[in-house]
């Protein structure tokens, strides 16, 4: 008989209801009229956290934190082979109500139905990553997860401080957390053989085309790079046009012709930050400082939107008679995700969308990403966001998307556990 004796047939069906309704109480526990204030680190974060303990408690699993702060419930299955479920509790400062917490807690009612039915074949986890945001200490984002899968050195964090002159270090070790540890919690991902995460889009995508849902191949990879273009000051009335060194025009030029690029290539193009020298109305810009975002899923058509822009810029600034410097500011591969999970998640979506389902990157992070560039097969499912909008008070999804958005974790789970 084992654990599953006296569970009735319903608790071991996954109630969608039960995770919109605990969104609301989360909601209403750790916000207010501004928003999510589940800041990691913080007071809220921990209440946040400690509701979900209690929640998961009345389940047969082992709730612990590893070595660098990530909250982890264990049902123990037949094998220690495991599949894991995660997303993060944290949120920027007056963030949204979903952001994060539609993963945990679809994941918390998925482990909870599925430990009603017994012992699993194989070993199913839940993670709260810590401090996926990265708002507060510096803007290292996805600190827990990029931790866990090696790709980031928490010691280097040791230093790092928040507005109010907090060091990073000391805010971790309230919460029982050693930087100069942290690192061991990588043994975690020793028996993971799949990773699921479900998040809202955060973007308009899938509402522009009607649908509820989407799957997620990986995360595009960016090329960042600031640019200075050098030309001449002159006077804004007596200088000819034909005797310009305009380097405002040419960094104009060049945001347009990248963007241009980008729209050719299937990929996105940023101008984000453009500064003015003299800045004088009256007087020709001599020094421009700019920077130009580059973002594509597929690294050779990354590769190919950056050469192109670097062309471009090289043969506008030549044609304006300016001098063009260029240097890489921030460069991350893109993240494939899993083919196979990728097939099994586009099954289960089209079954209950009763649509092919619809494929697409994701231009945000997500630590699912981390996952898959350590190597861990892994896969996302996006529900529709209200608007397109995220990281704001506004951010809304329609609660039957909500709900069919669990559906879909659910039934994902249950196919990748068949094959595992
Ligand atoms: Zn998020």
């Amino acid at each position: 008989m084992g654990r599953a004796a006296g569970v009735s047939v319903e608790d071991r069906i996954v109630d969608p209801a039960r995770v919109v309704d605990a969104l609301r109480e989360l909601r209403a526990l750790t916000g207010d009229a501004h928003g999510a204030q589940r800041l990691a680190w913080t007071p809220t974060w921990a209440r946040a956290r400690e509701w979900l303990r209690d929640r998961l408690g009345g389940s047969p699993v082992v709730v612990d934190l590893d070595e660098a702060g990530n909250l982890w419930a264990t049902l123990p299955g037949q094998r220690p082979d495991s599949l894991v479920i995660g997303s993060h509790l944290d949120s920027i400062p007056q963030g949204g109500w979903l952001d994060g917490c539609l993963g945990v807690l679809a994941g918390a009612e998925v482990l909870r139905a599925l430990a009603a039915r017994g012992t699993p074949a194989v070993t199913l986890k839940l993670v709260d990553w810590a401090d996926e945001e990265g708002v507060r200490f510096g803007g290292q984002s996805m600190y827990g997860s990029a931790t866990v899968a090696g790709a980031l050195d928490p010691e280097s964090l040791v230093a790092a401080r928040d507005s109010d002159g907090v060091r990073f270090a000391d805010a971790a070790r309230a919460f029982g957390v050693d930087l100069a540890a942290a690192s061991r919690s990588r043994a975690r991902l020793a028996d993971v053989r799949s990773y699921l995460e479900l998040h809202i889009e955060q973007g308009p995508v899938l509402e522009g085309l009607g649908l509820p849902l989407g799957v997620v191949t990986g995360a595009v990879g960016i090329e960042r790079h600031a640019l200075r273009l050098q030309g001449m000051a002159g006077h804004a009335g007596s200088t000819p046009m034909s005797a310009r060194h305009d380097a405002l025009c040419a960094g104009a030029a060049i945001a347009l012709e990248a963007r241009a690029l980008a729209v050719g290539l299937d990929g996105r193009a940023t101008t984000g930050e453009m500064t003015v020298q003299p800045g004088l109305a009256t007087v020709i810009p001599r020094t421009v400082d700019m920077t130009v975002d580059l973002r594509h899923e597929r690294p050779d058509v990354l590769a190919d939107l950056l050469a192109q822009t670097r062309d471009a810029a090289a043969r506008i600034a030549e044609q304006e008679a300016v001098s063009l410097s260029m240097r890489e500011v921030l460069q991350i591969a893109p993240t494939a995700f899993d083919e196979s999970l990728i097939g099994l998640a586009a099954d289960v979506v089209a079954e209950l969308t009763e649509r092919p389902a619809h494929l697409m990157p994701t231009g945000a992070l997500h630590d699912a990403a981390q996952l898959a560039g350590a190597g861990v097969p892994a896969v996302m499912l996006f529900v529709r966001s209200r608007g397109g909008i995220s990281h704001s008070p506004a951010e809304d999804t329609d609660p039957q998307d909500l709900e069919l958005a669990v559906k879909a974790l659910a039934n994902l789970v249950e196919r990748v556990l068949r094959r595992l």
